[in-house]
């Protein structure tokens, strides 16, 4: 277990595709997933963000998310994988760890079903919406397999703004707001 570096723009293993995970059962993804877990906690701590993390972030190029959200037990999820997508769409605020001095806004699917595996190699299947947030945490995180980065998602360039503004103007109806402890 150990708190591990958190690859920042510009590392190109953010920009890899990720493997699939063989054999979920492996030591290695196990070990993998508490440093996701060790990592994501400390940056909450310290930060106030971070509901959720992909392995490349911390330099791992396999198919494993963990998410961790207020009051719920630690989400792990091993190759998960969006089955459908809703037509609607929606335009939220998105930041991530590996840039957090900007926030913007991105389009996203406004509800999913995902299929993943949890550590047991057992296959699950969630469905997403507003609720929590989840859809749009679930698509930032999977889009991280792919080397896809929440800036690539931008629907305007002009909405990109600093964290210090971001906080002064918009945090408070925002996915972000600390009144939710998101
Ligand atoms: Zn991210």
């Amino acid at each position: 277990m150990a708190v591990r570096t958190v690859r920042q723009l510009g590392d190109p293993v953010l920009r890899e595709k990720c493997q699939e995970v063989l054999d979920v059962s492996a030591p290695e993804i196990r070990a993998l997933v508490e440093d996701l877990q060790d990592t994501l906690a400390y940056w909450r701590k310290t930060t106030g963000y971070g509901r959720g993390m992909a392995a490349p972030q911390i330099g791992v190029l396999q198919r494993v998310v963990f998410l961790s959200l207020p009051g719920e037990e630690p989400w792990p999820l091993v190759n998960p994988k969006i089955i459908d997508r809703s037509a609607e769409r929606m335009v939220v605020w998105d930041a991530c760890l590996s840039f957090l001095s900007i926030f913007m806004q991105v389009e996203r699917n406004r509800e999913i079903t995902v299929q993943y595996q949890d550590l047991q190699g057992k296959m699950q299947e969630a469905r997403a919406g507003e609720l929590r947030d989840l859809s749009e945490l679930l698509q930032h995180e999977i889009d991280h397999l792919d080397g896809i980065l929440c800036i690539d998602r931008i629907t305007d360039l002009k909405t990109i703004c600093s964290k210090e503004e971001f906080e002064k103007r918009y945090r408070a109806t925002s996915p972000y707001a600390t009144s939710a402890s998101r």
